[in-house]
């Protein structure tokens, strides 16, 4: 019996209102296992009306601070009663490997929790002015919020933005990809469980269009929080524009990593792998283009091809997979587009490729001497291809990792000091990592630059974007303002 994942809208599950479904493939079996409600644009109006009354009628927004950061931790609550549940969705719809969805299991409930205290603790500002008066910042919810996740991190992704929305007095309605629905269905089942008031988070599933093409696009929708591909988001903001709401675009990626000749390979070794082959390379963040000073590029290449080819692969609930299928036929077919394009632009393969026994699965591979003119090396591939370059001094390192329309993130090995601090502020990108990878601490901006996206989110960057400031004038001293005035007047 396959499962059905209907949309959660005001407080119940739902089919779609004439009963269109799509199939849900599992990648690592390339088996359907389930169906979802296909939304259309009268779902989207549904799933809008719903927050919407949730918001201008509903208590959420009129909670005090700590009832409401209390909701949300019983809501984080019944997601770690249900974690196992919530990453078994996400291994089977995706592929990765089910210890990596238990860790974006464990993130999303920090999501929760954290924009939970930190709307619950945060202060506004005071300025004091000469005029006799002083003027204090206050923070309310925007209204509803429309937001659209990818499926690379299906539940992670969609919490990202889910929480900080809510925890700031906002109704939502998510649309997840229509490759994984699964987790976020879930999660709008648990909203419910953990007694949150019916229409806060209203799930909608189906296509980028119509189902998120109408969502974004109905003028009731106060903001537009997107995480997905840049061509997408073009379209998102354009159609945003059309009724005025602010959009935080979170785009895609070609991260540079570069590794100096005083690094310490080990530890860049065992980076550069995460970076680019956790999720199979389905990181926005993967360090796709790596940049090896020629003194230690021999040996870190040995070093490195053999820590790829060690990955184990295999079935995705084995405990013992770190490497498994692209998520989804569709995506298979593109990454093995660059790979297959390799050789005719005069790149070598030094490992991985195509596995070529009908599985959707790109081996860990690793490509020298393209062009820097080749599609796989301007273009995101979001798959597990590492193109590699090697640098003599700084410059070119700084040069070349800088020469890209995307702006996401940046890695870099060295061991001196000064070099560290002065590339990371070169490098034209949202976050810079030394000596590490993937560490987030989530009162931190977050997002990208150029073609990455545009704004922030992460602590007070999420509660900018996800409340209308507004500033309070006080009048304290009237003595004083007849005297300023006075002053004015006599310029
Ligand atoms: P995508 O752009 O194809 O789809 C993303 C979401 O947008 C899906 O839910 C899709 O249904 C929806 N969508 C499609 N067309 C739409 C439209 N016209 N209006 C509204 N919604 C629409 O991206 P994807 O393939 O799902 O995800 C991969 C991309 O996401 C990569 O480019 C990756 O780098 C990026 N990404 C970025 C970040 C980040 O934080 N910057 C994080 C994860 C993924």
């Amino acid at each position: 019996m396959r499962q059905f994942f209907g949309h959660v809208i005001d407080g119940e599950e739902v089919p779609s209102v004439d009963g269109g479904t799509f199939e849900v493939w599992n990648p690592w079996t390339r088996q359907v296992w389930a169906d979802a409600a296909e939304g259309t644009a009268e779902d989207a109006a549904r799933a809008v009306t719903s927050a919407r009354r949730a918001f201008d009628e509903g208590p959420w927004p009129r909670l005090g601070r700590a009832a409401r950061a209390a909701a949300i931790h019983r809501l984080a609550d019944v997601m770690e009663r249900h974690a196992d549940e919530l990453a078994t969705l996400d291994t089977t719809n995706m592929g990765k490997p089910y210890a990596q969805s238990m860790h974006d299991v464990a993130r999303s409930v920090s999501n929760f929790r954290f924009f939970a205290d930190h709307q619950r603790d945060h202060c506004g500002e005071v300025y004091p002015m000469d005029t006799g008066h002083h003027t204090y910042s206050e923070y309310g919810p925007a209204g509803v919020v429309a937001a659209v996740s990818p499926w690379n991190f299906p539940l992670m992704m969609a919490t990202w933005k889910i929480a900080p929305a809510i925890a700031w007095g906002n109704t939502c309605v998510i649309k997840p990809s229509e490759d994984t629905p699964a987790s976020v269905t879930l999660l709008g089942k648990l909203a419910i469980e953990a007694d949150l008031p019916p229409g806060v988070i209203n799930v909608l599933n189906g296509h980028g269009t119509p189902a998120g093409s109408s969502l974004v696009a109905d003028d009731r929708v106060d903001r537009v929080t997107f995480t997905g591909s840049s061509t997408t988001g073009k379209h998102v903001m354009a159609s945003a524009a059309a009724h005025l709401a602010p959009v935080s675009l979170e785009l895609g990626g070609k991260g540079a990593n570069i590794v100096f000749d005083d690094a310490d390979l080990d530890n860049a070794v065992r980076w550069a792998v995460e970076a680019i082959f956790r999720n199979s390379g389905q990181i926005c963040l993967a360090g796709s283009r790596l940049f090896v000073a020629t003194p230690v590029y021999d040996e870190f290449m040995a070093r490195f091809i053999e820590a790829a080819e060690g990955l184990t692969t295999g079935d995705p609930f084995d405990p013992a997979t770190r490497f498994s299928s692209l998520a989804s036929k569709r995506h298979f077919d593109k990454v093995s587009a660059y790979v297959n394009g390799v050789d005719l632009d005069g790149g070598k393969v030094l490992t991985g490729g195509i596995v070529e026994d009908g599985r959707w699965l790109v081996r860990p591979t690793v490509i020298t001497d393209l062009p820097l003119t080749a599609p796989a090396y301007r273009e995101e591939i979001f798959g597990p291809v590492c193109v590699v370059n090697r640098f003599d001094t700084e410059d070119e390192a700084v040069h070349l990792a800088n020469d890209t329309r995307y702006g996401l993130n940046a890695m870099l090995f060295t061991e001196n000091l000064s070099r560290a601090h002065r590339v990371a502020s070169r490098l034209r990108a949202g976050t810079v990592w030394v000596n590490c990878f993937f560490i987030r601490d989530l009162r931190t901006p977050f997002g990208g630059v150029g073609d990455s996206g545009v704004g922030r989110e992460g602590g007070t960057f999420s509660r900018e974007f996800f409340t209308e400031p507004k500033a309070v004038v006080m009048q304290i001293d009237r003595g004083k303002q007849e005297v300023v005035s006075d002053r004015s007047r006599q310029r």
